[in-house]
């Protein structure tokens, strides 16, 4: 199970939309500083300002932050019915759209994305980066189709992982009682906490384990965020094997792009390492082929893998499991375990950050 996001994240930042918003001005923001110490005398006009969200995919994340920004009020917001402690979600296996606490949906959250097992601290840490998430989700107000109207939905190869109260009992049995409570107290813990560069929620991205190290979320995914920079996670150290024979390597990889002529291993070459030492492209019969394409075609659990060949097989020597960006779980429950607490856990994670009450100030 806690590998399980690793790939539904993966394949959501290929595959889909993410909210994003652009940064502050200095001229605007000293514009409002000036309005709130002047309207002292009028302290029921408050007026927040809000980035233009807009519903983009990951690579074109950078595009987002340069368009124009625009403001609105608290009482625009307001007017909406019940949104700021309430989330639509779409249940895909029921094919409805039910209306959820925010809070109260973050615990099957954090009970499908996390081991129950986890640390206090890492799983309050889990809590507010999935709870920035949603967040962000929110803000966008233009959510992907097939989520009839709702911002998030249950689909793990899509979304968030969720897990309902049903199947949780299932899953965790006896210790259904303690870790249920455990994970409703890290939410509430917690609760109304996000995470902010900027001043502005985060794209919270987490995996299951990093290779040693996180990566530069611009080396994977391209587009550059300043808080998504690789970081030593010395914890993370495990290692998978996946072994194919050359004639099925040969042809996953044709599968994949006819153009690839490849006869011997020799066709094979050294890859081309992120900084953080994963794989960033590998030559393979005179095509270059992301190592986010080989960990796909190949069914890896990362993209940091070297190449081995024996006689007739191919073996995929694999460290870490996901894509490597932002907090590794496994790291953030070792930190956890040396006492960290999690906002420290997930400042390590994410660079430059701040860990805020949200207020409602952002949604
Ligand atoms: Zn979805």
């Amino acid at each position: 199970m806690i590998f399980e996001k690793a790939d539904v994240y993966n394949f959501f930042i290929k595959n889909l939309h993410f909210s994003f918003g652009g940064g502050f001005t200095k001229q605007l923001g000293f514009l409002i500083g000036f309005f709130i110490i002047t309207l002292t005398v009028l302290p029921a006009v408050v007026v927040l300002r809000f980035p233009n969200i807009e519903n983009t995919s990951i690579e074109n994340v950078i595009n987002a932050q340069n368009q124009q920004e625009e403001e609105t009020t608290v009482e625009a917001f307001a007017e909406q019915e019940d949104y700021p402690t309430k989330v639509l979600v779409y249940i895909k296996h029921e094919d409805v759209v039910k209306e959820f606490d925010l809070e109260e949906y973050l615990v099957h959250v954090v009970a499908a994305e996390m081991p129950a097992s986890f640390e206090m601290e890492a799983l309050k840490a889990q809590a507010v980066a999935a709870r920035t998430y949603i967040v962000n989700k929110m803000l966008s107000g233009n959510y992907p189709p097939e989520h009839k109207g709702a911002a998030v939905c249950t689909d793990y190869t899509h979304c968030k992982a969720y897990i309902s109260l049903e199947d949780a009992k299932a899953k965790f049995g006896d210790n259904f009682d303690e870790y249920w409570s455990k994970i409703q107290e890290a939410v509430k813990a917690t609760q109304d906490e996000i995470i902010v560069y900027n001043n502005e929620p985060i794209l919270a991205v987490f995996h299951s384990q990093s290779h040693g190290k996180t990566e530069n979320a611009h080396d994977v995914w391209g587009g550059y965020y300043p808080y998504l920079l690789s970081v030593d996670s010395p914890y993370d150290n495990q290692v998978s094997y996946a072994t194919f024979t050359f004639d099925d390597f040969c042809q996953r990889i044709k599968n994949f792009n006819p153009d690839a002529n490849i006869q011997s291993p020799a066709d094979v070459k050294s890859p081309i390492l992120t900084d953080a030492g994963a794989v960033k492209t590998i030559n393979i019969g005179g095509v270059d082929f992301k190592g986010t394409q080989i960990r796909s075609i190949f069914n890896l659990k990362s993209h940091c893998f070297t190449i081995s060949f024996n006689g007739d097989k191919v073996t995929f020597t694999v460290k870490g499991y996901g894509h490597g960006v932002g907090m590794s779980q496994n790291g953030a429950n070792e930190l956890a375990k040396e006492g960290k607490k999690y906002d420290e856990i997930l400042k390590v994670y994410y660079t430059n950050v701040d860990v805020v009450k949200n207020d409602n100030k952002y949604y």
